[in-house]
């Protein structure tokens, strides 16, 4: 195919997500065309590393044979079949595996697409969790403020990124929005202590002992990815835990972005001992090939939807592709992978380098903090170290350091100006340095 003729058509036909048109159709932008493990090569034959994991949710790596021959093997037999009532073979081998390898008590699965709507999903059921049990009057979530659930208008109800959501205030429902754990304790206690973490979560006690309205906590796991990767003080969820069910208030952890090893473990609720009411998977729960996502939940929820027909007590909720046959195939398999090329434990040393080599950021002029859970890292970039002064928001500071590292075979996208690593987890050290040394590189050049 010829790439003029795709750019021209890139940029008259198709609207990107979380772009600004005017400024991509001015621009040179990348046209991916293939990939094989951490790499990338775009139309015009450049390869690049991808160090965002394609948006978070690669795992193993591109063109993986194992993860190829599951959705092959799939193919010649069914790409999809509706599961309104219905069932099919991979999303009822994958449901018994998803409840074996996530926190114990969470025992039913129910799938949809993409991450914002498995928070959707646990929103409407936590919802009618409290209806269907004939208590009245629960109609308000408890949120965090730079919260991010995704683009749905549930899921922007319950997050609390200004410049994504602000627009939207009137049509969202009702919440109530305790602080950002990592920036509350920076401003109020300096650091992410014990401290501000038992502050933060007596402020929750707080709320929940005096209202009796609440239907939920909804929370990211660990750290607020989406908002810079601003991570919670440990134990802040454990915490949560221990006053949601204190209060008798449901607990929603949207682990979309933390699960499938990002963090180190399969989940981070596992670092905590948490087991939520309802936990949100997504992004890499296929490996990164196709769009599925899960809502578990517990015995107790889904008993209080049991009832005779009439009752019509059921969940009124399912799409088209619930369930898709395709995509639970290829997710099963991406957990298999887990098991055979033991990804985890290879993965812990890289997390290691990855500290190592985060430090080294710090001493940059335009590095203002450096964060990180696990695998994941953001490195905030400031205009001013001393004042902790940013850059304007339209001089697209981090945008333009991760141009830089395209232009050295590194895909980045940051958010804002924090540059955001999230690499696919069978990176190999060499291909994590490179990028580590491209990116050091990279913010060297600002001025
Ligand atoms: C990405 C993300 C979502 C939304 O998932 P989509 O698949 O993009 O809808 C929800 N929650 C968290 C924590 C995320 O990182």
């Amino acid at each position: 195919m010829n790439p003029e003729l795709l750019d021209k058509w890139d940029k008259e036909f198709f609207w990107h997500p979380f772009t600004q048109m005017k400024v991509y159709r001015e621009e040179e932008n990348i046209i991916f065309e293939r990939g094989e493990g951490v790499y990338l090569w775009d139309i015009k034959g450049r390869r690049y590393i991808d160090a965002i994991s394609s948006l978070w949710c690669n795992v193993h790596g591109h063109n993986h044979p194992k993860l190829n021959r599951a959705i092959e093997e799939q193919l010649r037999k069914v790409a999809h079949t509706t599961t309104l009532g219905s069932s099919n073979v991979p999303a009822i081998l994958l449901a018994k595996k998803l409840v074996e390898i996530t926190p114990k008590g969470l025992t039913k699965v129910f799938y949809s697409e993409d991450g914002a709507e498995a928070v959707e999903i646990a929103i409407k059921m936590a919802y009618h969790y409290w209806k269907n049990k004939g208590v009245e009057g629960k109609d308000v979530f408890v949120t965090l403020s730079e919260a991010y659930h995704g683009d749905t208008i549930g899921a922007v109800s319950v997050g609390g990124i200004e410049l994504f959501h602000g627009t939207y205030r009137d049509l969202l429902f009702k919440t109530i929005k305790l602080p950002s754990p990592y920036l509350y304790c920076k401003r109020e206690h300096g650091e992410l202590s014990d401290t501000c973490r038992d502050d933060l979560l007596m402020k929750l006690e707080e709320v929940l002992r005096s209202r009796r309205d609440v239907v939920a906590v909804v929370l990211e796991a660990g750290i607020q990815a989406a908002a810079g990767m601003l991570p919670f003080p440990r134990g802040f969820l454990k915490g949560v835990r221990e006053i949601t069910k204190r209060y008798d208030v449901l607990l929603i952890v949207d682990e979309v972005a933390t699960g499938f090893g990002r963090t180190g473990t399969m989940f981070y609720c596992e670092q905590e001992g948490v087991t939520p009411d309802f936990m949100c998977l997504g992004k890499g729960l296929t490996g990164g090939y196709l769009p599925l996502a899960a809502t578990l939940t517990t015995e107790e929820v889904f008993n209080a939807f049991l009832g005779e027909f009439g009752e019509a007590k059921h969940f009124y909720h399912g799409h088209t592709y619930t369930g898709n046959n395709l995509a639970c195939s290829v997710a099963l398999a991406n957990l298999e992978v887990f098991e055979e090329e033991r990804t985890l434990e290879k993965l812990r040393p890289k997390i290691d380098l990855l500290r190592e080599r985060l430090k080294e950021f710090l001493d940059l002029p335009h590095v203002g903090d450096v964060r990180q859970l696990g695998f994941m890292a953001g490195i905030e970039l400031v205009k001013d170290k001393e004042k902790g002064e940013p850059f304007p928001y339209g001089e697209r500071t981090g945008f333009k350091v991760a141009r830089m590292c395209w232009e050295k075979g590194v895909f980045l996208r940051p958010l804002g100006d924090v540059m955001v690593l999230m690499m696919p987890l069978v990176i190999g050290e060499e291909d994590m340095n490179y990028v580590l040394d491209t990116l050091k590189w990279a913010i060297g050049q600002l001025r």
